[in-house]
């Protein structure tokens, strides 16, 4: 028997994320985002469930390829744009459109020899610093790039560092706008966290990454179920052993965990090396056959300890979900598990092991 632990991919619910992203933004048309491999999910078992999204927007030329070869026809996005004059060899071959953020890839564009023009998304700089033109330059690289016989359509692009918090969107909307006014060509803008909390911010196109999957951008202002966003991934367990304790025993390594009370706990088989952070302190929520409780002691590389002391019915076998929804329906929401680690679900999501089977629901 295989070890007992498994993740599972919900096509269903990705399909209800999307529609709920999307019913936010009902005019634009949507990207789903499935970078770093569908943010973990893998490419090809999300695909069914995000196939009725508008395009595909990521990264990796390979990861377009495996779309390609799945059949799928319709727009891809390169979000980073071209690194390497090759690379738009590789759009041509595969139809990709590409993000232009710099003048090194309008050089690049310059000398790519295509008879078949190339649609790109001009990126500005509003304000974040990562990728972009900054505003005053904006216009001056659109007009470089309309003048290229290599470009097609441009449309125009920029990205929110703050659409998620306290801080908001209004400054770089404002930047965007003025810096683009009078350019023609479609626009894109939002984000997952912009499309849900700044509606007036959809354009042409949004760009939906994280509520695809079930996570919410803005957690704990609002958990995922306040934007209705379901689990699109599970990660379940079994308990492969249990223990009795005394007041006073310890559990796990550094003793770091010790008994109060006569407690039983049960280990767990799911530890670091599958992608459960190692930093998740004692009380992490976990559910025991659907049953909320909580890990104790540290987590170690293949095995961790939940609280098993209130659930008499738990016992070697019983699933544990360490996060998503357990088969019976209840949800642990992997915003919070990630909240203990001091993170994001983004993170949790994407850092799930290689060695962790994955089935498709
Ligand atoms: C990753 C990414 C997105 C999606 O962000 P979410 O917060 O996951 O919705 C959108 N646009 C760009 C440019 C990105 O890199």
């Amino acid at each position: 028997m295989p070890r007992p632990i498994q993740a599972t991919v919900h096509t269903q619910a990705l399909r209800h994320n999307l529609q709920t992203a999307r019913a936010r933004a009902p005019d634009a048309r949507a990207w789903a985002v499935v970078k770093a491999n569908a943010y973990g999910h893998g490419i090809e078992r999300a695909f069914e469930g995000l196939r009725g999204a508008d395009g595909f927007a990521l990264l990796d030329l390979d990861e377009a390829q495996r779309l390609r070869a799945l059949g799928w026809r319709g727009p891809i996005l390169l979000l980073e744009g071209a690194f390497e004059l090759r690379d738009l060899e590789w759009c041509s071959r595969l139809d990709l459109w590409h993000t232009v953020h710099n003048e090194a890839q309008i050089d690049m564009l310059a000398a790519h020899k295509t008879n078949v023009p190339q649609r790109v998304f001009l990126k500005m700089n509003s304000g974040m610093n990562r990728l972009g033109f900054r505003p005053e330059q904006y216009r001056a690289a659109w007009t470089r790039l309309n003048a290229l016989p290599q470009v097609d359509e441009i449309s125009l692009m920029t990205h929110f560092s703050d659409a998620d918090g306290a801080i908001g969107v209004a400054r770089q909307l404002a930047t965007f706008d003025a810096a683009s006014a009078d350019l023609p060509g479609e626009r894109c803008i939002s984000n997952s966290a912009a499309t849900l909390r700044h509606a007036h911010c959809a354009n042409d196109w949004v760009r939906i990454g994280i509520a695809l999957y079930g996570s919410a951008p803005d957690h704990p202002e609002h958990p995922a179920a306040h934007w209705g966003l379901q689990p699109t991934m599970s990660l379940r367990a079994q308990i492969i052993a249990t223990q009795d304790l005394a007041p006073g025993d310890t559990v796990g390594y550094g003793s770091a965990f010790v008994a109060e009370r006569a407690m039983r706990i049960g280990v767990v088989a799911c530890g670091y090396a599958d992608g459960y952070p190692r930093i998740c302190p004692t009380g992490t929520p976990v559910l025991v056959n659907g049953m909320r409780s909580h890990t104790v002691g540290r987590v170690s590389m293949d095995m961790l300890a939940v609280d098993l002391t209130d659930l008499p019915s738990a016992t070697l076998g019983s699933e544990v979900t360490l996060w998503g929804a357990a088969s019976t329906g209840q949800v642990l929401c992997i915003d919070e598990v990630a909240a203990c680690a001091q993170t994001l679900g983004y993170e949790l999501m994407c850092a799930l092991a290689q060695r962790v089977p994955v089935v498709v629901e």
